[in-house]
């Protein structure tokens, strides 16, 4: 085999793989070059997102809220069960299954599309070939006519908390715990604090989440973000806002058991705090450590991020670059869009990524989701907007599911009435988000989502009668 590529893909989460396929698929030979390993050893294709991230949270998600709805809400609907318990190691190796399945997955695509995976570390060095340093040292180059860097990202580390994988743990060990801990700290109400804050919550864990910010979830809208915080606190989420960590002491017992000590500082001066395992979920960060030759001419930002123009090219030619490594939200539908569109760019076609219309999930319970603008935004942009929201307490589907909980709010344009945003906090929103971004993807109005058959019953009919409502029109609620 010769070891000439057209492509080359360094990383193969949601970016590199997808765009690796997606290029094989128009003829490229195409290479894939990741160096994750799995709890085996053997290479796990797939990131962080298939490995550590997005399928194995999911997985958690739905068996502690299977879990809790047991415990907890299952009486209403006559159900009742003695003595329900957890089985840990069971809950870890089922998400351990289904992480085996998509990275094997993943690797069973690849042979399918004929894209040659590499297991290693990957570097670019100047005239676009890439050394490989397999897990045993030994090292290889391999050259193509285009690079795709799509190395992903890493937790960002606290100097005063490190990651130690026991006491102080990131998103991976977080997914991993032999048991349920009696308290866990989390930092940062983030995405990942709030979905792995409730997993453990769900099971039982006094779970406390120290936020810098004084606002909750500042990024979402306020009304959808006030309704995920009342609910979090009846799930009993210890949520303290302005609480910004300073000191982590791990404290070992004679018994080898430890603890952590919290100092954080809030409006009423310095607290602290002691829990069993911490958490710290503060962001991640572009991860090119290793990744560039220093001759290779590829510029990272203030923020370590590689720099690229709106067609996901950095300035050296045949270098590309994609996903949670560039700007843009660290999501992985966002970065397996750029990974599709390089590949189209690269043969010659005409790729696509709309920045405007990237959704956007917390899967906590209610979901969180949103596309498009904020009212925020709306205002400091100067465009005039209309207002229309549903509760999913007026939505049959809703109350019969005994899941009536939060709201769609739409905003249109005033004048025109184009879709600019849909927030939305209740009961499968990650899914009811999708038909909105459909509508704002077609320049869509809120009379046409409004002009559009929705079945009965179905949540899907909040999104209806929040369209209606933008006009005053909803059936089921007052105007
Ligand atoms: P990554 O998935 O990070 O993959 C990069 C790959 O490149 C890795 O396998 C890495 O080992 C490899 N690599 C890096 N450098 C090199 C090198 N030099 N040589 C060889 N290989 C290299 N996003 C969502 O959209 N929905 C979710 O529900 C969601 N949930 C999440 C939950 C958690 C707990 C976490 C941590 C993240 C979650 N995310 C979610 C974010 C999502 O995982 C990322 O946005 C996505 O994985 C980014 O894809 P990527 O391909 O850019 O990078
Ligand atoms: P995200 O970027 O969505 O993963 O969220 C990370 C969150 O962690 C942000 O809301 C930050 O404000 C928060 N954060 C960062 N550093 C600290 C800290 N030292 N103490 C508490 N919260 C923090």
């Amino acid at each position: 085999m010769s070891d000439k590529f057209d492509v080359i893909f360094i990383g193969a989460g949601p970016a590199g793989y997808v765009g690796a396929i997606r290029a094989a698929q128009l003829g490229l030979k195409v290479a894939c070059v990741d160096a994750f390993a799995g709890k085996d050893g053997k290479q796990a294709l797939g990131g962080t997102c298939l490995n550590v991230g997005c399928i194995p949270s999911k997985a958690l998600l739905d068996s502690s809220r299977q879990f809790h709805n047991l415990v907890h809400s299952f009486d209403v609907h006559g159900i009742s069960a003695d003595n329900p318990r957890i089985d840990v190691p069971t809950f870890i190796g089922r998400k351990d299954k289904i992480v085996k399945q998509f990275t094997g997955g993943v690797a069973a695509l690849f042979k399918a599309n004929k894209v040659t995976p590499f297991f290693g570390k990957g570097k670019l060095l100047k005239g676009n070939q890439v050394e490989i340093t397999s897990p045993d040292g030994a090292k290889q180059v391999i050259s193509a006519t285009n690079v795709v860097l799509a190395s992903g990202s890493v937790p960002i580390e606290l100097p005063f908390a490190k990651f130690d994988g026991k006491a102080i743990l990131d998103n991976a060990s977080a997914l991993d715990l032999a048991e349920v801990p009696k308290r866990l700290g989390v930092i940062g109400a983030g995405v990942i604090g709030l979905e792995l804050g409730s997993v453990w919550r769900r099971l039982g864990s006094e779970v406390t989440i120290l936020e810098a910010l004084p606002d909750f979830l500042g990024a979402a809208d306020p009304d959808i973000a006030k309704v995920a915080q009342r609910e979090f606190k009846k799930l009993g989420l210890e949520i303290k806002l302005g609480a910004k960590l300073g000191k982590a002491d791990v404290k070992v017992g004679p018994d080898k058991s430890s603890v952590v000590h919290l100092t954080y500082a809030d409006k009423d001066g310095e607290q602290s705090l002691v829990v069993d395992k911490l958490l710290v979920a503060v962001g991640r960060r572009a991860y090119t450590d290793g990744l560039l030759a220093a001759d290779t001419g590829v510029k990272l930002d203030e923020r370590g991020r590689i720099v690229v123009d709106e067609h996901c090219h950095t300035g050296v030619d045949g270098v590309w670059a994609i996903g949670d490594a560039v700007r843009g939200p660290m999501l992985a539908h966002k970065g397996s869009e750029e990974g599709v569109a390089v590949a189209e760019w690269i043969a010659g076609k005409a790729g696509h990524v709309n920045f405007d219309t990237i959704p956007w999930v917390i899967y906590t319970e209610p979901e969180i989701a949103w596309a498009g603008k904020t009212e925020k935004e709306l205002k400091d942009a100067g465009i005039p907007y209309k207002v229309g929201s549903f509760p999913f307490a007026a939505i049959g589907r809703a109350v019969a599911m005994n899941e009536a909980v939060g709201q769609v709010k739409m905003l249109a344009h005033a004048e025109t009435d184009r879709i600019l945003g849909v927030h939305m906090v209740g009961p499968g929103v990650s899914e009811l988000i999708a038909e909105c971004v459909v509508a704002m993807e077609f320049k869509g109005s809120s009379e046409d989502l409004a002009r559009i058959v929705h079945a009965h019953p179905t949540l899907s009919e909040a999104v209806h009668e929040a369209a209606l409502s933008v006009d005053k029109r909803a059936i089921h609620k007052g105007n």
